[in-house]
C-alpha cells in the first residue's frame, strides 16, 4: 500500500467489522479476498479494575523487525479454519512498524496474547497459516479433519 485512499480506510472498516462479527480477535485483508497488506485485530485493552476494554488496531504495510528469542504456547484457531485449534510455538515478544489510518509511521511493541496475533495475521499476508507451524503429523490430522467435515458437508 502506498497511499492512504477512502477505499483504504473502507476496506478496513470493513474488515473489522467482519472480524467483530465472527467473531474473532485479528483478520487480514487476504482472507477476506483482497490482496493488500493491511490487517486488523482487537484483543482487548486491560484497564486498571482488570476488565477488557476494545483495542481495534489497524494497520497498514506491517513489518516485524523484532522477535524474541524466548517462545510461548499458545492456543490459536483461526477464521479460515474454523472449528480447529492448536498449540503454536511462537516468540514471546515481537516488534512491529506499520503505518496508521493516516499514513503515519508506527511502531508498536507487543507481547502476550496481541503478540501471537501480529505473528498469525502478518503470517497470513505471507500466506502462512497456524497449522503451518504445527508438526507434520499435527498438521495431517487437522487437515484429514477437514477434509472430511467437507465430504460430509457436500454429502448433507
Ligand atoms: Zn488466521
Amino acid at each position: 500500500v502506498k497511499v492512504v485512499t477512502n477505499d483504504i480506510i473502507s476496506v478496513l472498516n470493513d474488515m473489522a467489522e467482519t472480524m467483530y462479527d465472527a467473531p474473532g480477535i485479528g483478520l487480514a485483508a487476504n482472507q477476506v479476498g483482497i490482496l493488500k497488506r493491511l490487517i486488523v485485530m482487537d484483543c482487548g485493552l486491560k484497564t486498571d479494575d482488570d476488565h477488557l476494554e476494545p483495542n481495534p488496531i489497524k494497520m497498514i504495510n506491517p513489518e516485524i523487525t523484532f522477535l524474541s528469542k524466548n517462545f510461548n504456547e499458545r492456543e490459536e484457531g483461526c477464521l479460515s479454519i474454523p472449528g480447529h485449534h492448536a498449540i503454536v510455538k511462537r516468540p514471546d515478544k515481537v516488534i512491529v512498524n506499520y503505518r496508521d489510518e493516516n499514513f503515519k509511521q508506527k511502531e508498536l511493541e507487543a507481547d502476550d496474547l496481541l503478540g501471537v496475533c501480529i505473528q498469525h495475521e502478518i503470517d497470513h499476508l505471507n500466506g502462512i497459516l497456524f497449522i503451518d507451524h504445527l508438526s507434520r503429523i499435527k498438521k495431517e490430522m487437522i487437515l484429514k479433519k477437514i477434509k472430511k467435515e467437507n465430504l460430509n458437508e457436500n454429502r448433507s
